[in-house]
C-alpha cells in the first residue's frame, strides 16, 4: 500500500492505487477506513502508527466498510455525523442512497461491511485531532469534512472526486449521482468549502490537489 506524508501529522494511505481510494491519519485519528476487502492491509499499514480514534467522512461502504475491523483491532472508538449514524452502526448504507429501492441499493447489500457502534456524533466546530469538523451534507445527510486552519488543509471526503473510482480517470468531478442523496445540497457544501480557500485538498478518491486555482474554478463552475 502506498502511503504519503501530505503535511506534518497527516498521512494518506492509498488502499487502491493510484490514489483511487484513500484514508487519512490526522494525528492519531484515522479518517475513513476503506472497504471490507481492504481492511486487512489497512490494519497492517497502521501498525507502524499510533491510532487513538476513528472518524468517518460518511458511511458509504468504501469509507465505513473497514471501520469495525479497525476499531476492534486497535480498540478505538468510532465517530461520525448524525445523519450517517444509523448506516454506520448497521452497515446498511442503502438508506443513504437517493433511491433506496434502486439497482445501487441491491448491489449495496453485497458490498456492505459490518456496522460498529458510534461513540460520538460529530458536528460543526468539533475538534478531531488538530482538525475542525465541517458539516457538508448532500452526498450523504451526515457527510463531514475536516479542516486545519493553520496550514489550510482540507479533507473533503466525497464532496468532490479527484479521480473517478469506476474508470480510475484523474480529474475533478462531482460524486456519482446514483450514490448522492441530494446533488444540489452537495454543491452548496462544495461552495462552503471553497470559501475557506484551502491550499491542499485531500479526497476520498484521487490524489491531493495543490492547484488551488483549479479547485476554485471547478467549484465556481458548478450550477446552483
Ligand atoms: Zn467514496
Amino acid at each position: 500500500m502506498k502511503k504519503r506524508l501530505v503535511a506534518p501529522d497527516l498521512w494518506q494511505f492509498a488502499l487502491q492505487r493510484p490514489d483511487v481510494l484513500n484514508v487519512y491519519l490526522a494525528g492519531d485519528v484515522l479518517i475513513d477506513a476503506g472497504m471490507p476487502s481492504t481492511s486487512r492491509q489497512l490494519i497492517g499499514a497502521l501498525k507502524a502508527h499510533q491510532v487513538g480514534a476513528h472518524a468517518l467522512t460518511h458511511a458509504h461502504f468504501d469509507h465505513q466498510g473497514g471501520s469495525h475491523a479497525v476499531c476492534e483491532s486497535f480498540g478505538v472508538p468510532m465517530w461520525c455525523g448524525a445523519g450517517d449514524r444509523e448506516a454506520a452502526e448497521t452497515g446498511d448504507w442503502t438508506r443513504l442512497l437517493p433511491r433506496p429501492d434502486g439497482w445501487m441499493a441491491r448491489l449495496a447489500h453485497r458490498l456492505a461491511g459490518p456496522g460498529h457502534p458510534v461513540a460520538r456524533v460529530l458536528a460543526d466546530g468539533d475538534r478531531v485531532g488538530d482538525f475542525t469538523v465541517i458539516e457538508t451534507p448532500g452526498h450523504t445527510p451526515g457527510h463531514l469534512a475536516f479542516w486545519r486552519e493553520r496550514d489550510r488543509i482540507l479533507i473533503l471526503g466525497d464532496v468532490l472526486f479527484h479521480r473517478n473510482p469506476a474508470t480510475r480517470r484523474s480529474g475533478l468531478r462531482e460524486p456519482f449521482g446514483f450514490a448522492t442523496r441530494d446533488p444540489s445540497v452537495n454543491r452548496e457544501s462544495a461552495r462552503k468549502l471553497a470559501a475557506l480557500e484551502p491550499l491542499v485538498v485531500c479526497f476520498g478518491h484521487g490524489e491531493p490537489l495543490t492547484d488551488v486555482a483549479r479547485f476554485q474554478e471547478f467549484v465556481s463552475s458548478l450550477e446552483s
